[in-house]
């Protein structure tokens, strides 16, 4: 039987494929006319948030194999729904929950997340390039949720209130902009300043007392050349609250692993500073293995 989500991609393939512009614009006109009832997949049955957004992924990833483009890079579900997962748990008991991507690229960590936290929650998106804004902006409307873009540099200054979670998969690299950068604490005395590092510094300025900042960071953060930057500032800026190690066999370069960082704002009403939650997600495949890791992290969440 075909799934909402293959026909979902059906859909959005047949429609890209039939058009001769570019297959990411293509995708973008082909969720345009799902939009305006002009065409539509073939469902039987209402589609989940969870269906649209995977069918949705499953072009975009066709369209940034087709035409690859270095900062073109979504994503994926595995580390996606383990945030959503953990993002989800940190929300619990609370109303109307904010979020900020600032490195929102095809929206799909964000959406996922959105997904897993439920209805009342709303987000800002933040991206440089306007392609993946259009991409985002109109999965944003098909999953009906409410999202604010901003195309620009995101280590600009942000018109943002402070949210309650900040979840970003960081672009990681040297960032040009020596004489914006000189605005961040984190900004070496020689040289270009890391941008994940700035992410870092600029989500947590822009997230509240007591909220959380998600990030998917290399997995090397605390041994790079600029580390002894950022060890203080974490100190004295943030709570670190966990570092998890996601298993290798998700990359397929060793020298691009990826682990999860969640930092948490201080707030005048702290009393105690928590333990590091030091954690190693177990092989993904290994159902027995991963639902005993998120019952440690769902107890975890839970303190
Ligand atoms: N989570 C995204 C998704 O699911 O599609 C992927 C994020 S990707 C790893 C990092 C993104 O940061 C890229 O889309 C890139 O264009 C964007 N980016 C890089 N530097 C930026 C900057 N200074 N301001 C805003 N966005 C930036």
């Amino acid at each position: 039987m075909t799934t909402n989500t293959e026909k979902i991609f059906a859909f959005i393939d047949t429609y890209t494929e039939e058009s001769e512009k570019l297959y990411l614009e293509a995708v973008i006109e082909a969720c345009r006319e799902w939009l305006s009832g002009g065409a539509q997949p073939a469902l039987s049955e209402i589609p989940t948030k969870e269906e649209i957004r995977r069918g949705i992924q499953l072009a975009v990833l066709k369209g940034m194999k087709r035409n690859a483009q270095p900062h073109h890079q979504m994503t994926p579900d595995s580390m996606g729904m383990l945030i959503g997962h953990i993002a989800g748990k940190l929300a619990k008991g609370n109303q109307d929950i904010s979020l900020l991507d600032p490195a929102a690229g095809t929206g799909n960590l964000l959406y996922t997340v959105m997904n897993a936290i439920g209805n009342e929650v709303t987000a800002t998106a933040v991206e440089i390039d306007d392609l993946l804004v259009r991409l985002s902006a109109v999965t944003a409307e098909l999953l009906e949720h409410p999202v604010t873009f901003y195309v620009q540099d995101a280590l600009r200054p942000l018109l943002v209130d402070p949210v309650d979670i900040t979840v970003s998969d960081l672009p990681v690299g040297y960032y040009p902009d020596d004489d914006n950068a000189l605005q961040y604490e984190l900004m070496p005395t020689e040289g270009h300043a890391y941008s994940h590092h700035l992410f870092i510094e600029q989500s947590m300025n822009h997230t509240k007392p007591g909220g959380y900042g998600l990030f998917i960071i290399p997995a090397n953060l605390f041994e790079s050349e600029q580390a002894a930057l950022l060890h203080p500032f974490l100190k004295k800026r943030t709570i670190i609250r966990a570092v998890i190690q996601l298993p290798d066999s998700l990359f397929k370069n060793a020298a691009y692993v990826k682990s999860i960082l969640i930092l948490q704002k201080p707030f005048a009403e702290m009393k105690v500073t928590p333990d590091v939650l030091l954690a190693k997600v177990p092989s993904m495949t290994d159902k027995k293995a991963m639902s005993l890791f998120l019952q440690k992290i769902d107890l975890w969440a839970g303190e």
